[in-house]
């Protein structure tokens, strides 16, 4: 595929918009790049995960980025799974990545790459290396190796086995590789400066030896690269001409230079950006590995997670993870970019597209005194005043419905304009409704059930009288909702930068208890009975809901709520603009 055509295919949903982000220090350095001709105007970007757990949202920033400037520069974009860790990495999460990354709309096409296919010519690399006397075979423990690194006030002091011949480190290395050694004995180590101010140039370990079980190359072998070595080796292969990664790899590009320079093959250029955080969560695999494992989630893919998996069965459309992405851009210095951001991209998304729904989340009986028994009427509803063309739906209305509890008060407080004994109130999409009677539990004194009359002349939603009421509830007819589990939630930690840990403090310590509210029993209208997995609803005064994939039953249906309506984001862009 030369011309890139077809990876602006797909890839096009994202990165239409992408262009539109505007120029950034990253594509300034491209545009340099097809200036000078360095790389004869070709762009070639790789995703490169290491498959030892779900992606994240943070991930989905590099994805966006990756695919998204191929595609704007009619290039192209490598999946490579830089597996050369074999103790921590499992096909589960391949598979998982896999999904991940197509689910957000991006596609690899044939280049789907692994580094381990590389292990043979990186062991060529690493003999080249040997062979030029820039690699040599050191006998330290790794603890002695990082004892005798130095700090960044002192240097560091030479590995005794520094000077080893070539002919004994080809001998060594050879033997590394055919499994003479256990694991840990010997590693392969660059030979550049122990004196450098820069610490990951102190001879780095390029090779060391672990009898693991790789999840591709079985035990063929049991020496494995470092991740800088292969890398940067892994990008020269695939002929990647910008090598995106995060921040903390600033520090190591010398040594990535240093590799490709060494070994004359060609040469990627490494560009960092500053990672994604996001308040009130965490994004590093490894404590959300921690999350997972320890409990504190139902999995991966619990909707509480801000894993893709997390996000996708929660409701989140991919649509608004790209736009998100595209709205945060790249910089250079790292940040946490507030969670209501994310929120507000699912809304605008949504307030478009979601169908506008009648949900009871905490039901409270009303009677109709003066409606016939029998009689059931349907009533038009819009399905988006926001947009005409989605048309609408009848709803059924009879004697018996449902309100929310919420939206009754005994003793309504000033400015309480909903339902109140002798109050009256309009129902959306249907009568004025006026509350003459109270009925509760003699034992609990709880409400159970409100005697209501209804006004018939109130149909099209006023009085011909030109009588006004205040408040418009939501409603749903008894006999006809059904029933769900409906699932609220909140952040997963109940602290703003979960990261920030005091001394004898767990990052998990500020998981917030009340993240989850499940509430049984609720009654929807009858029309989600037929609620698909990719559907997504405004269920009315609550916010944006779906089906939940995995515990949705046939009959006994769980919704999530994905976001509540309110939307400090507005409010926030508001309060700037103005
Ligand atoms: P974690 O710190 O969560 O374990 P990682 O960097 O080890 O993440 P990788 O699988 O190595 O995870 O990441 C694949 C790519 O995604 C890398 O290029 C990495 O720089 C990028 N990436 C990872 N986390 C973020 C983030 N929070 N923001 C932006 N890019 C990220
Ligand atoms: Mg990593």
């Amino acid at each position: 595929m030369s011309n890139g055509k077809n990876s602006s295919g797909k890839a096009g949903g994202g990165a239409g918009k992408a262009a539109s982000a505007g120029r950034d220090f990253i594509r300034a350095i491209i545009d340099e790049h097809n200036r000078t001709g360095r790389y004869d105007g070709r762009v070639h970007t790789r995703f490169p995960p290491e498959p030892n757990g779900y992606l994240h949202i943070g991930h989905a920033k590099s994805i966006c980025l990756n695919f998204g400037i191929a595609a704007e520069y009619g290039g192209l974009c490598n999946l490579r799974f830089d597996d050369t860790n074999p103790s921590k990495e499992e096909v589960e999460y391949v598979e998982s990545i896999k999904e991940d990354v197509r689910w957000l709309g991006f596609d690899w096409e044939d280049r789907e790459y692994y580094a381990s296919d590389y292990f043979e010519q990186l062991y060529g690399y690493a003999v080249e290396l040997v062979k030029m006397g820039k690699a040599y075979v050191c006998d330290l423990s790794s603890d002695e190796v990082r004892e005798q690194r130095g700090t960044l006030t002192e240097p560091g002091r030479e590995s005794p086995y520094r000077n080893r011949s070539i002919e004994e480190n080809l001998d060594l290395f050879e033997r590394m590789r055919a499994g003479e050694f256990r694991t840990g004995a010997r590693t392969l180590r660059a030979k550049i400066d122990m004196t450098s101010p820069n610490i990951n140039m102190r001879d780095p370990v390029t090779c060391r030896i672990m009898h693991s079980s790789h999840h591709r190359t079985g035990d063929q072998w049991c020496i494995y690269p470092m991740y800088d070595f292969a890398h940067c080796c892994s990008d020269s292969i695939e002929r990647i001409t910008h090598s995106i990664c995060t921040l903390e790899f600033e520090d190591h590009r010398p040594l990535y230079d240093w590799y490709l320079e060494e070994l004359g093959i060609f040469h990627s250029q490494q560009i960092e950006f500053a990672r994604l955080n996001l308040t009130y969560t965490v994004l590093s695999k490894r404590k959300l590995l921690l999350l997972v494992e320890g409990g504190y989630v139902s999995g991966w893919d619990d909707p509480l997670m801000p894993t893709i998996s997390g996000l996708r069965r929660r409701g989140y459309t991919p649509e608004s993870i790209r736009d998100f992405c595209n709205r945060i851009g790249v910089a250079k210095n790292d940040t946490r970019v507030s969670i209501d951001l994310l929120a507000h991209c699912l809304r605008e998304d949504l307030n478009k597209q979601a169908p506008r729904v009648m949900a009871v989340l905490r039901p409270l009986k009303v009677v109709i005194d003066n409606y016939p028994d029998d009689a059931i009427e349907d009533m038009e509803a819009v399905n988006n005043p926001e947009d005409p063309s989605m048309g609408t739906r009848m709803l059924p209305f009879s004697r018996e419905i449902y309100i929310e509890r919420d939206d009754f008060r005994e003793d309504p407080p000033k400015k309480f304009f909903r339902l109140a004994p002798g109050r009256e109130v309009r129902l959306k999409h249907a009568y004025f409704i006026t509350c003459i009677d109270v009925v509760k539990d003699t034992k609990t004194g709880e409400v159970t059930e409100l005697r209501c009359t209804y006004d018939h002349e109130t149909r099209s939603g006023d009085a011909p009288d030109g009588r006004k009421v205040k408040g418009t509830l939501h409603w749903v007819s008894a006999k006809h909702s059904i029933t769900a589990t409906v699932r609220l939630y909140d952040h997963l930690f109940a602290k703003e930068n979960p990261d920030d840990v005091g001394k004898g403090e767990d990052f998990k310590d500020f998981l917030n208890p009340n993240a989850l509210e499940e509430l049984k029993g609720c009654r929807l209208e009858p029309g989600l009975a037929r609620a698909g997995s990719v559907d997504r609803f405004q269920f009315l005064r609550h916010g944006y809901f779906c089906v939940d994939s995995r515990d949705s039953t046939e009959g006994a249906p769980v919704f999530n709520r994905i976001v509540p309506l309110r939307d400090s984001w507005a409010k926030i862009e508001k309060k700037q603009r103005s």
